[in-house]
Order: C-alpha cells, then structure tokens, then sequence
C-alpha cells in the first residue's frame, strides 16, 4: 500500500517564521524523495526562481493518520544544494559538532494560547475574565479551557516518539505550557517544532487555533515564554561551572535578546515573573531574574539552568545555537 509523508518545514515570514506541510504519496516501502516548493509563496524566492529544496532531516511516525504514514521534517535549500538563508537549523548543527565534547542538554518550556473567535479560548465576548489567579494548574470547568485539545496533542507527541516531558495550564486563562527534553541542540529544536505542527494539526480538528504571541492581552496578564533549561556535561557535574555559564550569559545579553524573538521587548517587562529586558541577572529560585538556578540544582551542587528570556515564537535553532555557543565557548577560554 502506498503511503503518506507530510513534509513539515519552516518558511520565510518575517518576524516570526512559520510552518508549512505538504503530502507526498510514495510506493510502499519507499525512501524519502528530496523534494521542492514554490518559494514564491512562502516568502523565501522571487517568483522568476521559484524553486526551492526540501531535504529530510528527521522523521516520526504520523500519529494523526497512523498506519505507516510518516511527518518528515525538511530544511529549505537553495537549488545548488546551499542551506537557504531562512534555513536557521545548518547553523546549529555545526555549532553541535563544534561543542558536541561538552554534550549540551536542552529542555524547553514551550507556552501558547488557545484562540477562538478572535479571542483567548474561554474569555467572554468583548470583556475579560477573572483576574490571574486559579489558572496556574488549575482544574474545573470555570478554571481550565482546552484540556481536551491538549491531551490529545499529549497522545500524539508520545505515538510519533517525541520527549515530550510533560504539560501545564499557565497563568493566564486559555493559555498552556508543553516541555520538550532533555535533548541536544538540534534534537530539541527539531522536536519543538514538530510539536508546534502537531499542535496546529490538532487544534483543526477542534477548531481551536493556538498562538505563540509572546503578549497576547496587554495589561496585566502573563505573556507567553519558552524557557530554555540548559546543561553541559560539566555543569551536570558540579556546581561551579553552572554560576560561569550564568556570568557567561551575562556578557552576551544583547546579543541573545536580539535572538530571542520578535516583541521580546514587550513581554519582558519586569513584570508577570519576567526580568526587564534591559538589564541581566540570575539567581537561585529566582523567578524575577533572566536566569534562574532551581533551588534543588543549588542543594544538589550541579544540574542545570533555566533561561527565562526567550519568547514563546523563538526560534529553537537560534535560541539553542547561541546558548551553546555562549557557554561553551567560554568554558574553553
Ligand atoms: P519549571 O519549573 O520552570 O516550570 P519545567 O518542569 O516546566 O520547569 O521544565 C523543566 C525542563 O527542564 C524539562 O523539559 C526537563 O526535561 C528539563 N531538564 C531537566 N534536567 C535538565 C538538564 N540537566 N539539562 C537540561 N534540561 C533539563
Ligand atoms: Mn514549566
Ligand atoms: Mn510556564
Ligand atoms: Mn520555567
């Protein structure tokens, strides 16, 4: 029997790139063709050089249409087999091989907001709901908005063999949280974006859209993050090298909130758990700081840590890049 892959990649858009997907019918037991789109559309070509390279890097079973159906994940080349300049991932896998000795760990906290109508799933027309307060994990119909689509992304993310680590209804009514991780660089931001997809996907036959708007509501409501928990080898170890990766982290401040995707000015205000954007920090429990050490990570003398700064519509191939980079680079001196 025939079977389908649906080559999954990231466009063009600007600021935030987008997915894309498209069905490839194939004979039983074939390989995965490399394949092409009309760049044209996704804002990644001029429409006299249309054409543009899909090259699987990864693929998982398809939990949506099971069978032998496969979800591919493809990087965009140009037609001379160059990584095209949307192509975010060719410049994490070589900063992964170039620190691949200090075997750096990822876990991700991917948070999102389920919209309906126009509006965050479970708000009133035209008004707003209660004040934050019982969402964060909350339970009850008056609490909780969306569970159904996000245990149905939980079951999909664990049948196409994704880390997924677990989820959370956050701190603002209709939005929610999914981790991915431990994982290497490029593993974890292949798997975040697949579970971006899968997301999506999902949220159609719910007819319920989710968003990754860093603040979806201005005002006092939390926005939308994606914290990036991070350890090398050594920092799993012991203690030290963890207080060097945050100073580390610290001398390349600018550079990382430049990265940390669009509007990252407007979340991080110094307000809603967030550290204001201008200035760098950290500090053990610390919720208020850029990057925070868990207090068990500091009882423990070695683990991991957390940074807070990325906004939920980064990019996980740039956040993961240059966090390595960072630490990694001065860990070697
Ligand atoms: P929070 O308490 O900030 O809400 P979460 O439990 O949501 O934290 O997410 C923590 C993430 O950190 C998980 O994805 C977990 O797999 C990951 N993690 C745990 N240990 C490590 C480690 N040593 N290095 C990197 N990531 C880790
Ligand atoms: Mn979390
Ligand atoms: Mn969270
Ligand atoms: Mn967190």
């Amino acid at each position: 029997m025939p079977y389908r892959a649906e080559y999954i990649w990231i466009d063009g858009s600007e600021p935030t790139q987008l997915l894309r997907s498209k069905t490839r019918v194939l004979p039983d037991g074939a390989e995965l063709p490399i394949w092409g789109f009309d760049g044209s559309s996704t804002n990644q070509a001029p429409g006299s050089e249309s054409d543009c390279v899909l090259r699987p890097v990864t693929s998982i079973p398809d939990p949506i249409r099971g069978g032998d159906n496969v979800l591919v994940l493809a990087e965009v080349l140009n037609t001379d087999m160059t990584p095209h300049a949307s192509n975010t991932r060719a410049a994490c896998v070589e900063i992964a091989e170039r620190y691949g000795s200090h075997e750096p760990w990822f876990g991700i906290e991917q948070e999102y907001t389920f919209m309906k109508d126009g509006r965050p799933l479970g708000w009133p027309q035209g008004g707003f709901p209660a004040p934050q307060g019982g969402y964060y994990c909350g339970v009850g119909e008056d609490e909780v908005f969306g569970r159904d689509v996000v245990e149905a992304h939980t079951t999909a993310c664990i049948e196409a063999g994704l880390e997924i680590s677990g989820t959370n209804a956050e701190v603002m009514m209709g939005q929610w949280e999914f981790q991915i991780g431990p994982l290497g660089p490029v593993e974890v931001a292949d798997q975040v974006w697949l579970a971006r997809w899968l997301l999506y996907r999902i949220g159609e036959d719910f007819e319920i859209a989710a968003t990754l708007n860093p603040k979806p509501i201005k005002g006092d409501w939390n926005g939308a993050g994606a914290h990036t928990n991070f350890s090398t080898k050594e920092m799993r170890e012991s203690y030290e090298p963890i207080i060097a990766a945050a100073e580390a982290l610290g001398k390349a401040h600018d550079l990382h909130i430049e990265n940390y995707g669009a509007g990252v000015d407007q979340r991080l205000t110094g307000l809603h758990e967030t550290a204001p954007w201008t200035e760098y920090s950290y500090g053990v429990s610390d919720r208020g700081a850029s990057v925070r050490i868990p207090w068990q990570v500091k009882v423990d003398g070695k683990g991991y840590l957390e940074d807070r700064r990325p906004n939920a519509n980064m990019d996980p191939y740039v956040v993961a890049r240059l966090i390595t980079e960072t630490v990694c680079r001065d860990a070697e001196g």
